[in-house]
């Protein structure tokens, strides 16, 4: 197999594998597929991730058919270009850059100029006839090989620079002239010489080789391993080098460079959306340090600036660039995140690949993609992240709340965040895992920062613009932005920061709208989402397209609402211990755990029963007919006993029993392993009266709602953590029982089902027996995974971390779930279920039911339903789909 391609000239770009992401990365691949297209792209070649791996493997070694098949592919750019590499009369310059099968942050960037050294620069300086130009290039090399490929501290580059500026009295760099920047380079070199040890390289090749070698290296870098592990990226894909003949966006004012999009990444809207920087090499865009310009016109007068666009300034190469982005989108059939340079009035094409969205802009795209005709309905559901949902399901700023507005950026990630300031990421994440809101300040952002800006609400930054690393990664996190706001000054040193004329400090609570870049003091209160518009076409193609039912979990009026809203087909899981909580029943409940004998239980339990009468009247009332899954009692009782003194006492008042009494029978029911204790259908076994006044509760409710003449409600009644099939029989009976006495004294009566949880490992197995009792099961996957790995749901957070860290379980296994084990299980119990009673109805009722990855799976088991919390009612319609297509 080929370990390098090469690309653009006379390539041949027929084999599949060049186009492939997984062997040549994203850029790789789309750098061939742009040539091969006919777009004009610098000539070049891409080294193998597969090669990357083997080095990485072999202990940081190139192989003898990596050296050989290197050379070859310069030949190809040597000829391409008509320059040599090293040639001390007329050049060839490559950029070397990274390239993993998906975007990351992370790894080594880019290396440009790369070729440059005492002759070499001679040599440019004469082919373009521009001596400034020439020692510039140089200049930078220097600083950015020195930077990524050397590990040197790029401050002291960048203070020789400004001693350099200063001792001539000049403001901006581009008042240094050609025997200034010679000067520099030699201050470089010696800088470069006295932290190496060693000369700065002078030998192309090892020039060469050097950034291969750092690219490669940087795949294991700390930062790539963070991005890697937040994104669930496998460490064994490696990533490509991409090694290119150089173009200069920098040889005069005929010359820029910039980043575009053929769409609007914040919005979705249809216009060609960038920022472009005239006399500039690529990485002046992104780092923020010149304030780019607006592409189009119609941009640049809307943000009243004064600079003027491509569009105006170069309207030749904007018009073929215009060109370009159509080709691209017609091709890739997506919306693209391009980068570009024009040299001396021609354009080339760096790079293109799918862009990073936001939410709102990924649906945007999606639906009026179909519109144009350019992707299918199928396609669209395909294209919306299901968790990216999540951001657009979340409240936003109220508009006519007060806003006490310090100041203002740019609008680079969408949605609103209030929290304490935090200067740095390492403060961010300390802060944020004390459980406090934060908004992570900063000047710029560095791949460095990833972990604070995952663990900020919100990022602000004094610098950079839309394309910014801040702006970028915070629209991929799905996190606030606002970025490039120059009002911002930050003092590192006492930790305080200025915005326009307030003095704040770290801790100081301020709140961000990254779809307006405004900054304000203090919280502003917020509003719920509207989803109709795109979201709603969405949803219904998604709903078109699915085969499983999505329910809720919820058992408040309230909670049922919101998830009607968002969809829900029904109830899966109605906890209704939850009801138990309530302040004004609490005494009744521990009247009731705390009696002596079944009489007092029962005294207690009357209390309770109109109560739970008028939760499910509610309940039955709001859900209007949809099937509605009601769980029996399933907490250990101490759950609800009083803990503190002063309860006690005031249970004490309320009962007319004895403090100490009362602790001694609170004593009584501690247990040692309450998860494993007197809890779910064991408290059904040993205290039936508690699921009898459970049972006439749901059924009385649901004569009454039914009499009311609306949609009939069938209420589904479910039993948990049953083990054996003689626990649901004598359960089911009791059930059957209370109907039964119910319906005689009201005259009337509901169909309905009982049924039961699958949520231990012997219930799973067992499930074929079980069925003969159940008329539905719903996988109670919290619980099934806490038995099944032995791991308690409550206490998994202090090592489960690690666990991920080392791969031991791919994801948290409470979150996603463990396909292989305990997916197993589930696999095993739907099948024996069926067997025995082929209409069964089996439904998911753990976390899992919210989760993508685990709906993926319900899907492939057949499962009729997934039931999800309300918020992510929503993300599982659509993940239901995609799992179905
Ligand atoms: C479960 O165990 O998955 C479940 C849904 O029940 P709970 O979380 O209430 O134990
Ligand atoms: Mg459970």
């Amino acid at each position: 197999t080929q370990t390098v391609y090469t690309f653009g000239g006379a390539a041949d770009h027929s084999d599949p594998r060049q186009r492939d992401k997984t062997v040549t990365g994203g850029k790789g691949a789309n750098l061939a597929e742009m040539a091969e297209i006919g777009l004009p792209v610098p000539p070049g070649f891409t080294i193998t991730t597969e090669e990357c791996v083997r080095y990485l493997q072999e202990g940081a070694a190139f192989s003898d058919k990596l050296h050989a098949d290197v050379a070859t592919a310069l030949a190809h750019i040597e000829q391409a270009v008509g320059k040599s590499f090293g040639d001390a009369g007329d050049p060839l310059l490559v950029s070397v850059r990274s390239g993993a099968r998906v975007s990351m942050p992370g790894m080594m960037d880019t290396v440009l100029n790369l070729g440059l050294n005492d002759e070499t620069v001679q040599g440019l300086a004469k082919t373009s006839g521009d001596d400034r130009f020439a020692w510039d290039s140089y200049r930078r090399f220097i600083q950015m090989y020195s930077d990524v490929v050397l590990g040197l501290d790029h401050g002291a580059f960048e203070e020789a620079l400004e001693i350099a500026k200063e001792d001539r009295g000049y403001f901006t760099d581009t008042e240094l002239s050609a025997d200034d920047l010679r000067e520099l380079v030699s201050e470089y070199k010696s800088i470069a010489e006295s932290e190496l040890g060693q000369p700065f390289p002078q030998d192309v090749n090892e020039q060469l080789w050097g950034a291969i070698r750092a690219v490669f290296d940087s795949w294991d870098s700390d930062r790539a391993k963070v991005y890697r592990r937040l994104n669930s990226i496998p460490g064994d894909w490696g990533t490509a080098v991409n090694v290119q003949a150089m173009v200069f966006g920098n040889m005069g004012e005929t010359s820029a460079t910039g980043v575009a999009f053929t769409r609007d990444p914040s919005t979705g809207e249809r216009a060609y959306y960038g920022e472009w920087l005239v006399n500039a090499q690529g990485e002046d865009v992104v780092a923020g340090i010149r304030t780019p310009q607006y592409l189009t016109k119609a941009r640049r007068e809307a943000a009243g600036a004064e600079l003027p666009s491509m569009e105006e300034a170069m309207p030749a190469a904007y018009a073929e660039l215009a060109r370009v982005f159509d080709l691209l989108e017609a091709h890739y059939r997506d919306m693209q995140d391009i980068e570009f340079t024009v040299q001396q009035g021609k354009l080339w094409m760096l790079q293109t690949r799918s862009g990073k969205r936001t939410a709102k802009a990924a649906l945007k795209m999606a639906v009026d993609m179909v519109g144009e005709g350019l992707i299918s309905e199928e396609e669209a559901i395909l294209r919306v992240d299901p968790m990216a949902l999540d951001q657009l399901l979340h409240p936003t700023l109220d508009p006519d709340a007060p806003r006490d507005e310090l100041g203002k950026g740019l609008p680079a990630s969408p949605g609103a965040a209030s929290g304490k300031i935090v200067l740095d990421a390492d403060t961010a994440e300390l802060w944020s895992n004390r459980e406090e809101d934060v908004i992570l300040v900063r000047v710029e952002t560095s791949p460095e920062d990833i972990h604070g800006m995952h663990a900020a609400r919100g990022i602000l930054t004094a610098r950079g613009g839309m394309t910014s690393h801040a702006a970028v990664v915070a629209r991929g996190m799905g996190r606030p932005c606002v970025s490039g706001a120059s009002a911002v000054s930050i003092n590192m040193t006492d930790r305080t920061l200025q915005i326009g004329s307030r003095s704040l400090k770290e801790g100081d609570v301020i709140t961000l709208d990254g779809a307006t870049g405004q900054i304000m003091g203090g919280r502003v209160p917020t509003i719920e989402p509207e989803l109709a518009g795109d979201f709603g076409v969405l949803m219904e193609w998604a709903d078109r397209h699915r085969r499983m039912g999505v329910r809720t979990n919820a058992e408040t009026p309230e909670d049922c609402r919101t998830a009607r809203g968002f969809g829900a087909e029904g109830i899966g899981l109605c906890r209704t211990e939850h009801m138990f909580f309530d302040a004004a029943r609490i005494s009744a409940v521990r009247a009731m755990i705390l009696a002596e004998n079944e009489e007092g239980r029962r005294a207690a339990l009357a209390r309770l029963l109109p109560e739970q009468r008028s939760d499910f009247v509610e309940i039955f009332h709001t859900m209007a007919g949809l099937p509605c899954t009601i769980r029996l009692l399933d907490p250990p009782l101490h759950e609800f006993l009083p803990t503190r003194d002063e309860e006690f006492e005031e249970l004490s008042e309320t009962l007319g029993l004895g403090v100490d009494h009362l602790k001694r029978r609170a004593g009584e029911l501690h247990e040692f392993n309450p998860m494993l204790g007197h809890r779910g259908c064991r408290l059904g076994i040993t205290f039936p009266e508690i699921y009898e006044m459970q049972a006439r509760a749901i059924f009385e409710a649901a004569c009454e709602v039914t009499a009311e003449g609306g949609d009939p409600v069938v209420p589904e009644v479910m039993i948990p953590l049953v083990a054996t099939r003689k626990e649901l029989e004598i359960l089911r009976a009791l059930v059957d029982r209370v109907a039964a006495e119910v319906f005689a004294e009201k005259g009337a009566s509901v169909d309905y089902l009982v049924g039961t949880m699958i949520e231990l490992p012997r219930a799973a197995l067992m499930a074929g027996e079980i069925a003969k009792e159940a008329k539905f099961f719903s996988f109670g996957t919290n619980d099934l995974t806490q038995t099944a790995l032995g791991v308690s749901r409550d206490d998994a957070g202090r090592f489960l971390g690690p666990y991920v860290d080392k791969g031991i379980y791919e994801r948290d296994p409470f979150v996603s779930l463990d396909v292989d084990g305990v997916g197993q299980l589930v696999e095993i119990a739907a099948e024996r279920g069926r067997a025995t009673r082929p209409e069964i109805k089996l439904g998911i009722c753990g976390e899992h039911g919210g989760d993508p990855e685990s709906i993926m799976f319900c899907e492939k088991v057949g499962l009729d339903y997934v039931s999800a919390s309300p918020y992510r009612v929503p993300i599982a319609r659509l993940a239901a789909a995609q799992a179905a297509l």
